[in-house]
């Protein structure tokens, strides 16, 4: 076993040998503008731009020609926001969110609060889902869009996007799905879901990174998106720029191997999963799950530790990688807006560590990570004031601080 263990594939996955290989000569001899129409060098990397649009359509259920490519899930969902709401406008200027999507569904949407749209943000439940309900009940004769993200990258919660998909679709307004942590880990069906836009990405599911998909529906609506980047027309005139045909071509073997991986692997990260969080919640007490219990994502461990420092926990844990809901490891300087949203306390969202599991993780690095954080807790609150306090009985909410000026 080799130290750093990388615990955080929620934020990014090491590109699968496969993957590479299969990319290796459209940097070399194939290295054609898949957009040249005239000689072969062109037409072979067409052809490698349109094999990887099936193998995406494949694990989605979508046709090949809908199937736009974008630098990653970021482009993806401001196309789909901003895109809509341009094309949209004369119909109306309604969109409707949540407040734990990704940041880059939340500052789009912010974006265009300040170029006329209505934005609302539906909370979540203590588990960070989205009522339907909630959705239904918001949807007025402006409303355009309707956002909403598949999985959560940091409490790894589902939401129920088939029946918002279903109201979306009694009510004609378009549907438009985050999935860049569920391409690959769930079964998706836009057609059953009622999905009419979806954003994915290739580096969360063990391709490159910077590449990403579009799925944008061609039947039933006919979905029209206003572009963000204009230019050649390429990806019909969505997303202009010559196409990344290696990573083009790395994220489609990225889900070809994902659609065969699917289901055994899945079983494998949950049982690996579970077995990390009865072993840390076993030996410790005082340990809080964040996200719901079952429907989550299966690699994904969310827990919150009372009494002990956020930054002194991450600090003790330097050789696993795992990411923080505190302060000190985002460049900003709230605890966690995803945890907030859920009510968690702030001194929870501060403690909060994300554990992501993917592909490449052990079961002896599963044990290695138990022994590490039973250990690196129990020390730190062997020296933590408050949790002697919170021994003895004290409520420590009573307690009156004396806080220096
Ligand atoms: C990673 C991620 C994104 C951004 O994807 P990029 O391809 O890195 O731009 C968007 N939404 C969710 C839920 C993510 O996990």
């Amino acid at each position: 076993m080799k130290l750093p263990i990388y615990m955080d594939n929620h934020s990014t996955t090491p590109v699968d040998p496969s993957v590479l290989e299969a990319m290796l000569p459209y940097f070399t001899n194939k290295f054609g503008n898949a957009a040249s129409r005239s000689h072969p060098f062109g037409w072979e990397a067409e052809e490698a731009v349109e094999k990887s649009r099936v193998q995406i359509g494949k694990l989605i259920g979508s046709g090949h020609k809908e199937i736009i490519f974008t630098s990653g899930a970021t482009e993806s969902t401001n196309i789909a926001l901003k895109g809509t709401a341009e094309m949209t406008c004369e119909k109306g200027n309604h969109i409707i969110t949540q407040v734990t999507e990704h940041k880059a569904t939340l500052d789009s949407a912010k974006y265009l609060e300040k170029h006329g749209c209505q934005v609302t943000y539906l909370p979540v439940d203590q588990n960070g889902m989205v009522d339907p309900l909630d959705v239904e009940k918001a949807i007025t004769p402006k409303t355009i869009l309707i956002t909403i993200m598949h999985a959560n990258n940091e409490v790894g919660t589902i939401q129920p996007i088939g029946e918002i998909g279903k109201i979306a679709k009694k009510h004609g307004v378009l549907f438009h799905v985050d999935a860049a942590q569920t391409l690959g880990r769930l079964a998706i069906s836009v057609d059953q879901m009622g999905i009419d836009i979806l954003s994915v990405s290739g580096h969360k599911i063990y391709g490159p990174k910077g590449i990403g998909a579009l799925y944008v529906r061609r039947t039933n609506p006919r979905v029209r998106l206003s572009p963000i980047v204009h230019g050649g027309g390429h990806e019909r005139g969505i997303r202009s720029g010559t196409l990344n045909v290696p990573a083009i071509v790395g994220f489609g073997q990225a889900c070809e191997l994902a659609s065969s991986l699917m289901d055994e692997e899945s079983r494998r990260i949950t049982e690996l999963r579970d077995r990390l969080m009865k072993g840390i919640m076993g030996a410790l007490p005082d340990v809080f799950l964040n996200g719901h219990p079952s429907l989550r994502l299966c690699g994904n461990l969310n827990l919150s530790f009372a009494y002990v420092e956020g930054e002194a926990l991450m600090m003790g844990l330097n050789d696993i990688a795992v990411s923080s809901g505190s302060a000190c490891t985002s460049a900003s300087l709230e605890p966690s807006y995803v945890l907030r949203s859920m009510g968690k306390p702030e001194e929870l969202a501060h403690t909060s560590i994300r554990f992501g599991l993917g592909r490449f993780n052990t079961e002896e690095e599963v044990q290695f990570v138990i022994t590490r954080v039973v250990e690196t807790v129990t020390k730190l609150r062997e020296m933590s004031p408050l949790y002697e306090m919170a021994k003895q009985g004290i409520d420590l909410k009573s307690v009156q601080w004396d806080v220096p000026h």
